[in-house]
């Protein structure tokens, strides 16, 4: 296992405590096909510099992520973060790029999808694309991000149902995580994914940055600039604590 600052293995690294794999999109999805090959559920998180803030004080998030399956480096403070540390990342594997790619792959494998968060309908609306874009992968299922408690076993039973062997969550970080964590074993999922804001995109509800913006990498700014009251704490001192804690790791070495 890492250490606390870049420490890494093979293809392992630890930004600020937070482990992470360090492979490239094709890698990440030969994985995925692996993961689904064996007959039990499996966790794929995507962490970004937010998620490596957030971790730094919930010790039960940082829990579930290093004990996931694969952990996918998201993102240019990620990346800033790899080399500053010592231990450069291969890549940007963030879950907007990496799901029409995982939708081709799951498509070949015949493996049924279940899509479940966001606001009501937008779910029933990435089905919509995935139907459009691949016709012969599966959807399962469907359900919104914001259900109670007392709802939570029937979308759970739901899931089990729907033969769904993967399962996209989309309710933002921790919750999914922390989602996944306590219903994988229900769902019957072989592979569960948190993956964030990635429904509002492939729904059309928010445009994604121009691709000039994601070669830049900054397409942070771009959803700065759509939700700035509920983004700018997150972006503007979030980034900049990130920058903070990883120059004060660099600094103390390993
Ligand atoms: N969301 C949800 N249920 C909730 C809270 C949020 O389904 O109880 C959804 C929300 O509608 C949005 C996504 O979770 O689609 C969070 O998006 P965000 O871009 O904030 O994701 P993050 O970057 O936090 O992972």
């Amino acid at each position: 296992m890492a250490g606390p600052q870049g420490g890494d293995g093979a293809d392992g690294a630890s930004i600020l405590g937070l482990r992470v794999h360090n492979i490239t999109k094709d890698e990440a999805l030969d994985r995925i096909e692996t993961l689904l090959s064996e007959e039990r559920g499996h966790t794929v998180f995507f962490v970004n510099a937010h998620c490596v803030n957030l971790a730094w004080g919930d010790d039960r998030y940082r829990e579930v992520v290093n004990g996931a399956d694969l952990v996918l480096p998201d993102g240019t403070g990620m990346r800033i973060a790899g080399r500053l540390l010592g231990h450069p990342l291969r890549d940007n594997v963030n879950g907007t790029d990496l799901f029409p790619l995982l939708c081709e792959r799951l498509q070949r494998l015949q493996a049924p999808v279940y899509l479940l968060g966001a606001l009501p309908g937008l779910a029933e609306k990435v089905a919509d694309w995935i139907r459009r874009t691949f016709p012969r992968l599966p959807v399962a299922g469907t359900h919104h991000g914001y259900f109670t408690p007392e709802e939570e076993p029937e979308v759970v039973t739901s899931i089990a149902a729907s033969g769904a062997q993967v399962l996209f969550v989309a309710m933002g970080v921790p919750l999914q995580e922390r989602w996944i964590a306590r219903n994988l074993s229900a769902t019957g999922v072989r592979v569960a994914l948190g993956v964030g804001g990635l429904f509002d995109f492939y729904s059309g509800r928010i445009p994604r940055a121009p691709l000039w913006m994601r070669r830049a990498g900054i397409e942070w700014v771009f959803r700065l600039l759509q939700e700035p009251r509920r983004l700018w704490r997150r972006y503007l001192i979030g980034n900049l604590v990130f920058l903070a804690r990883v120059l004060k790791a660099r600094w103390r070495g390993p």
